[in-house]
């Protein structure tokens, strides 16, 4: 299937809105960290959702943790980017970290799966996607039982999902990242935000003073 990429407006947002996705188990989280730390500056969205807490999740740090009532109360105000249902839970990322992006030099960091990456691309055509992957399908496996969190059915769902979801991503994300050694990956995820800056449009060139004689 051709999928047709959203245009680039004529204004670009001078900062980053980054949409980090991938299968479970790819090493998002452990390069979001990674991000985090090269650029403080960094905004990383933090979710919210309906489900409860698991194991050691902390509020606010791994989700915000709230009532159903409270995310209708959200989504009435309009104060999600995008929301949806997943296993009888709604998950929505909030608007207000894409104010990060409206900064020189900032950086809006989503760290979402491809269906709320696609539907914030829709919204913020100048958003910049990147789809982790792991090396392979065994190796993804490898590290979701070596991260020693789930069970064998839960590991087994999310194989399932993660062939899905690595096919759609693959498919229409602007970069893809091979997560085979850790360093490299980060590398390129990292080259990725600093070419982006550099972008035509992103760059603040009034200072050059071009228009006057
Ligand atoms: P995700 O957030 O995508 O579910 P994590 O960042 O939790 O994935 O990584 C899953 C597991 O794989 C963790 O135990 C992590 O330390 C490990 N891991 C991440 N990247 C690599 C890599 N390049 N090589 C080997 N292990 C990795
Ligand atoms: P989990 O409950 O395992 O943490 O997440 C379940 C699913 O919800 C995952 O696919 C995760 O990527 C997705 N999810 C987490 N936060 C959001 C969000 O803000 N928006 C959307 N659309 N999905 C999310």
């Amino acid at each position: 299937m051709i999928t047709t990429q959203p245009q680039l407006p004529a204004i670009l947002s001078p900062g980053l809105l980054v949409i980090l996705s991938a299968p479970s188990g790819a090493g998002k989280t452990t390069l979001a960290h990674m991000l985090r730390k090269q650029f403080p500056e960094a905004e990383i969205s933090v979710s919210y959702t309906t489900r409860p807490a698991r194991g050691a999740e902390v509020n606010g740090q791994d989700y915000h943790f709230v009532d159903p009532l409270t995310f209708k109360a959200m989504i009435d105000r309009n104060e999600f980017v995008e929301w949806a249902e997943v296993h009888g839970n709604f998950y929505g990322s909030s608007k207000g970290v894409i104010d990060h992006s409206w900064r020189p030099r900032g950086l809006a960091v989503f760290d979402i799966d491809v269906q709320g990456g696609t539907s914030i691309k829709r919204k913020y055509p100048d958003a910049v996607t990147i789809f982790i992957l792991p090396p392979s399908m065994d190796e993804l496996e490898r590290r979701l039982r070596s991260r020693g969190t789930d069970t064998d059915d839960v590991i087994q769902r999310r194989m399932l999902a993660a062939r899905a979801e690595c096919e759609k991503g693959a498919q229409s994300y602007d970069y893809l990242v091979i997560n085979d050694r850790l360093d490299d990956a980060f590398e390129q995820l990292r080259s990725v935000v600093i070419a982006e800056r550099t972008r035509r449009g992103r760059v603040d060139i009034t200072g050059l003073r071009l228009q006057q004689p």
